[in-house]
Formats: structure tokens, sequence, C-alpha cells
């Protein structure tokens, strides 16, 4: 079997499309989204990603405040700013780029972030509502494999799901998100982490494998049942001659030997990360439609 391939790009822009018409619903009632972006100092990766959320939303009509911060940047003036910000009519989710410079107590910044405007959801009042099945803001990675999994017609009712990793930003709160009872939940989920043994004889008896391990090849054909999905999560820099930079972005499954088992697999690039900056798109109308009694 060669697996069919998730396009993250085409859903993502579905996805984005479908958020246009709402943000342009809501500027008919006077409402435009707004959208607090916080990036402390000058990690590359970080600016780039603030860069594209920033481009994200000017496309979809959400406008941002950008607010970028020199590494010197104490605790004090970072939540003041962020108390600004939860106070503001016109801000309806704050984003704080991770990683934070070490100085900097990351769970404290977290935590002043006004749960009704933590479009990550990574306060632990979401947290804690999503665990009990409550509205909450959904983390965007997880709730990002959750809809390439619906929106590409796969049954999560009664799947069994392999996660492989158990962080706090994906394998956790894609875990229980999956075990939900909910139509978009009812899966029987098992997570594995390093501590894991035998890590194969879990993922062969996976409908659903999802890679967030962060480990180039953690996932190779012979762990996978024939007509698996396979969603990869995991991004790593491998060293490459061939490119200008020196590097290529490859995965956590190795593509080429687990496509040619899987039913749907999804490629990286062009997978799971498109879909996380929608998901944070999406929060942030969400908030907004909120804002408006919706
Ligand atoms: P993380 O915090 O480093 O967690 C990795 C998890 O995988 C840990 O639970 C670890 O187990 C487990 N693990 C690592 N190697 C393993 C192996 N060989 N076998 C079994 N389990 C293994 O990483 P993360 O933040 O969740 O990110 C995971 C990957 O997803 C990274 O490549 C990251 O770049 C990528 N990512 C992509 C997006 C996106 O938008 N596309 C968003 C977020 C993350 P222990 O707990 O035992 O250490």
């Amino acid at each position: 079997m060669t697996a069919k391939i998730i396009d993250g790009k085409q859903i993502a822009a579905q996805m984005r499309e479908e958020l246009k018409a709402e943000a342009a619903r809501l500027k008919e009632r006077g409402i435009v989204p707004g959208l607090g972006v916080i990036l402390v100092g000058d990690n590359p990766a970080s600016q780039s990603y603030v860069t594209a959320k920033e481009k994200a939303c000017r496309e979809i009509g959400i406008y941002s405040d950008d607010n970028r911060l020199p590494a010197s940047t104490g605790q004090r003036e970072l939540i003041a700013l962020i108390s600004r910000m939860n106070s503001d009519p016109k801000i309806h989710g704050i984003l704080v780029q991770l990683p934070l410079p070490k100085h900097l107590d990351e769970n404290e910044v977290l935590f002043a972030v006004t749960p009704e405007k933590d479009v990550d959801g990574f306060h632990p009042v979401n947290v804690g509502k999503m665990v009990a099945g409550q509205r909450a803001f959904l983390p965007c990675t997880p709730n990002g494999v959750v809809q390439l999994l619906l929106r590409s017609g796969v049954r999560i009712e009664g799947a069994h799901v392999v996660i492989v990793g158990r962080s706090n930003i994906v394998g956790k709160p894609l875990a229980n998100m999956l075990i939900q009872k909910s139509p978009t939940g009812n899966a029987t989920v098992t997570v594995c982490h390093t501590r894991t043994k035998n890590l194969s004889s879990h993922t062969l008896r996976a409908d659903i494998i999802v890679a967030a391990a962060g480990c180039p090849n953690a996932i190779t054909a012979d762990m996978v049942k024939e007509g698996a999905v396979v969603i990869d999560v995991g991004v790593n820099r491998i060293e490459d001659a061939t490119k200008k930079s020196g590097f290529r972005l490859v995965g956590d499954v190795d593509f080429e030997g687990v496509k040619e088992k899987a039913s749907l697999i999804t490629p990286v690039p062009g997978g799971v990360g498109p879909m996380t900056i929608t998901m944070l798109l999406y929060n942030t109308v969400e908030s907004a439609k909120r804002a408006d009694g919706v």
C-alpha cells in the first residue's frame, strides 16, 4: 500500500479562508479580533515564528499588537505588559513566544495571561478545563493534529491511537483531547516515551500513530501496521551539504519507508506545521466571538 499524503498546507489554507469569513462577519458587528504578541530577545527561530504569525494575522483580518522586547527585559516589566493586554478590549488573545530568556520565570509569565485570552491554551485553568472536558482554549499543535485527522476523514472514535512523546505542549494534551467523550474523541490512547519498553509492540497495534518525539527515524516501517494513519509532528534539523543552509528539516518518521505501509501520512514540512499557526488564529477569532457574547 502506498499512503495518501495529508496535505497540511491545503487544509490550513481552507481553515484560514473560513476564519477570514468569520473575521469579516465580526467586523460587520464592529469587532476586529486582536492578538497581542510578545517576543523577548533575539532567538532567530522565535523571530521567524513570530513574523509568520503576524503575517498570518494580517492575511485573515486579525489586528496584531506586536511587542519585540530586548533580552534584558525584566520579569516585572513583562508581567506589566501582559496585565495591560489582559485589560485591553482590543486584544482577544495573548501570545508569549517561548522559550523566554533564562532569567525569566516562564511559569509565572504564562500564569499572568488571563485564561480568557490564553489562546495558546497553556494556562493551568485552560489545561484543567480541557482535562475535565469543559469549553477551553485547546493548545494549537495537538488541536491541529485533531483537525488534520477530522478533515482527512479519519475516524477517531474507537480508534487505538499511539502517541510517541509526552510533552506538555503536544503528547499530554493530545492524549487528553482524544480520550474525551465527544465526537472528536472517544479514542483509546497509549502514550509512549523514552522509558517505554519495546516501543514497536505498541506502535504495531495502532490504528493511528502520532510521532512527537523530536527524534529523526523514531518511527520506521517495521513499527507500523499495514493501513495505519501516521501523523508526524516532529521537526528536526539534519545536516545536508546539498542545501545552502547546510541542513534540512525532517520529521520523526522515516517517511519513505513508512509511506509504503500507511494508508495516510503527513509530510514534514507541510503536514502538522501549517496547522499550528492556523489553530492560534482560530483560538483568537473564537475569543473575539466569546467577547461578543457568541
Ligand atoms: P519534547 O518536549 O522534547 O518531548 C519529546 C517527547 O518524546 C518526550 O516525552 C520524550 O520522552 C519522547 N521521546 C523522545 N525520543 C523518544 C524515542 N526515541 N522514543 C520514545 N519517546 C521519545 O518535544 P515537544 O516539544 O513535544 O516536540 C516534539 C517534536 O515536535 C519536536 O521535533 C518539535 O520540534 C516538534 N514540534 C512541532 C510543532 C509543529 O508545529 N509542527 C509544534 C511543537 C513541536 P521523555 O519524556 O521520556 O523524555
